[in-house]
């Protein structure tokens, strides 16, 4: 969907309004307006902290934060620099499967997100980034974690701990857990979209062996040319119940991704929720 046509079709209400009614609608209608959107919705939910302000710019919903309007476009979240490069990016929101995978993630191209929301709610640089993490203690290991995630992961652990006394998949796991990589200024892999790893927001759960399987597509490119077809029987995954422990806590699994990277957690709450909410 080009975001022209996007634009009209959230604009469209607004336009028969404005035959109905004076010109300047009333505001409630105007604030209903955002309202309405499920993603603007889960957004003010998850970074309501950081919003300064929520308004209606340029025929869009636009927010302030730190100073700087980032605009909704249609989920793309972008900076008034960024509008001219608009048509390459795709929406910050896609769909996520929750619960267990049952088949391979359906082939598709590597999105291109803008990371100018998190850019503007964390900032970009490497000290300011530093200075919003912390050492958090992890299944025995230590993850530097930004504070914004910190006791959602806290409780991931108590989880995963509790799911271990009785689940001996789950005590392996911890037990094999070899290494945890967290904050890292860096690119995703094979995409110019800065990873949640730059902001303090995911973790690599680096385990003592992979069995032989399938971690992570860029691995598996160099032997296999249809690796989005690898049956899951030959992925490495975690146990399930780390997963659960991790999306019932914001944190959505890679493994979940058609680029599939089996060790990466990273906290997008937003995602979570409106997948739930679309399912409600
Ligand atoms: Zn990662």
């Amino acid at each position: 969907m080009n975001p022209i046509s996007s634009g009209k079709i959230i604009l469209s209400p607004l336009i028969v309004l404005s035959f109905l009614t004076p010109a300047f609608p009333p505001l409630e209608q105007a604030t209903s307006k955002w309202e309405d959107i499920p993603e603007v919705t889960v957004l003010l939910e998850v970074y309501g902290d950081f919003i300064q302000e929520t308004a209606t710019k340029d025929n869009d919903v636009a927010f302030l934060i730190n100073k700087s309007w980032v605009y909704f476009r249609n989920g793309r979240m972008l900076t008034e620099e960024s509008f001219r490069f608009q048509d390459r990016y795709q929406s910050i929101f896609y769909d996520y499967p929750l619960g267990k995978l049952i088949k391979p993630p359906k082939y598709q191209q590597m999105p291109v997100r803008s990371s100018d929301f998190l850019d503007l709610v964390f900032g970009t640089k490497e000290t300011l980034l530093r200075e919003q993490c912390d050492w958090v203690p992890f299944l025995d290991h230590k993850a530097y974690m930004n504070h914004f995630c910190e006791e959602a992961l806290r409780k991931v652990e108590t989880e995963i701990f509790y799911a271990a006394k009785s689940n001996v998949e789950v005590e392996d796991f911890v037990e094999n857990l070899k290494i945890i990589y967290s904050f890292q200024q860096k690119k995703v892999r094979g995409s110019e979209n800065a990873s949640h790893h730059s902001y303090g927001l995911a973790l690599d759960l680096v385990p003592e062996s992979y069995d032989g399987k399938h971690a992570n597509w860029k691995w598996s490119t160099a032997f296999i040319k249809e690796w989005h077809l690898i049956p899951l029987e030959k992925r490495w995954s975690p146990p399930q119940a780390v997963i659960d422990a991790f999306e019932k806590n914001g944190f959505i699994w890679g493994g979940k991704w058609s680029h599939f990277d089996a060790i990466h957690f990273e906290y997008a709450p937003e995602i979570l929720r409106l997948t739930r909410l679309k399912n409600n």
